[in-house]
């Protein structure tokens, strides 16, 4: 089950790791640096330029002096580096992300480098393998039935594919099982994740055993077992309505989910087997109306067509 806590130390021992690494071949570059006797000359004469400068008077005629000679002096460092094979940029720490130097975040909000790296991780911690996803690419739609069902499919597709990008807030789409619901969402999910997407996909079974796990915690981190489905900037849920219902938990944590996200305008992808109307019945109008707010940006869709599970 995701866990927030082991993924962000997961996260922050990787970016730690990567600015280590970045310093770490910056300093192996410049050890071979100083091989060459001239460059090791020319670099320990700025040095003590330097320490020479440092007892002076900015303003001091001989400091300006020694300015000058500096100046000169890392002329002679650069072309001697050249000689070397090197930029100045190779004894630099080359980061990955120029934006924050892998740190993962810039002014205490997390950088997409991050968002990507987190998405990769709970990935992982759900079993989903990236390269295994289906991709909006490849689909075959004359596997969906009849002309006219092709078509509703289609339309279908096509909405989901823009609603990473455009204004709808919840996407929910019902059908039957085997209609190709989660196959829909994995789609999403792939292309998410391609745009750097911080994305969550969960079973509605597995995240109702976060709210049990969150309800029945007395750990003081406890806010980390809800966070990633606060925080992320697309969860999506699949097959609402096959998890336990669990008296003050589920329509409750449910509730906070979709409503906290809502109103933080994070995106939101529902796929349920349950008609409208069940949906109505199993949770309560609370629940009910985040999930069809279309003032709200929401959008429903009910699949229809043959069980794909039947037809490979
Ligand atoms: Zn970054």
């Amino acid at each position: 089950m995701i866990n927030k806590v082991e993924v962000s130390k997961q996260l922050s021992e990787l970016f730690a790791t990567k600015q280590k690494n970045a310093k770490l071949n910056a300093n192996i570059n410049f050890e071979k640096a100083l091989k060459n006797e001239n460059f090791k000359t020319s670099f320990y004469k700025i040095r003590s330029l330097q320490f020479d400068l440092s007892k002076l008077e900015d303003s001091s005629n001989e400091a300006k002096q020694i300015l000058k000679q500096i100046e000169e002096e890392r002329k002679t460092l650069n072309a001697e580096l050249k000689n070397c094979g090197f930029t100045k940029d190779d004894l630099k720490p080359q980061y990955e992300c120029k934006k924050c130097n892998d740190k993962g975040f810039i002014n205490n909000v997390p950088c997409q480098c991050y968002k990507t790296e987190q998405s990769k991780l709970f990935l992982k911690e759900s079993g989903i393998n990236k390269q295994s996803l289906p991709q909006f690419s490849n689909i075959n739609y004359s596997l969906f039935g009849d002309a006219k069902t092709q078509e509703n499919i289609k339309h279908i597709y096509s909405s989901a594919k823009d609603f990473i990008f455009d204004n709808t807030q919840t996407l929910v789409i019902l059908g039957k099982t085997g209609v190709g619901k989660t196959y829909l969402s994995e789609c999403v999910l792939n292309e998410a994740i391609n745009n750097r997407v911080f994305s969550i996909f969960t079973t509605a079974f597995n995240m109702n055993n976060s709210f049990l796990d969150y309800h029945t915690s007395n750990y003081l981190n406890k806010q980390d077992i809800l966070s990633p489905y606060l925080t992320c900037d697309l969860l999506i849920i699949d097959d609402l309505g096959s998890e336990i219902m669990f008296d003050n938990v589920t329509k409750e944590y449910l509730y906070l989910i979709l409503d906290t996200r809502q109103r933080n305008n994070l995106k939101t992808l529902i796929s349920s087997n349950l008609t409208l109307e069940q949906l109505q019945s199993h949770y309560d109008d609370r629940v009910f109306s985040r999930l069809i707010n279309k003032q709200a940006g929401n959008k429903l869709f009910n699949m229809t067509g043959a069980n794909l599970r039947f037809k490979k």
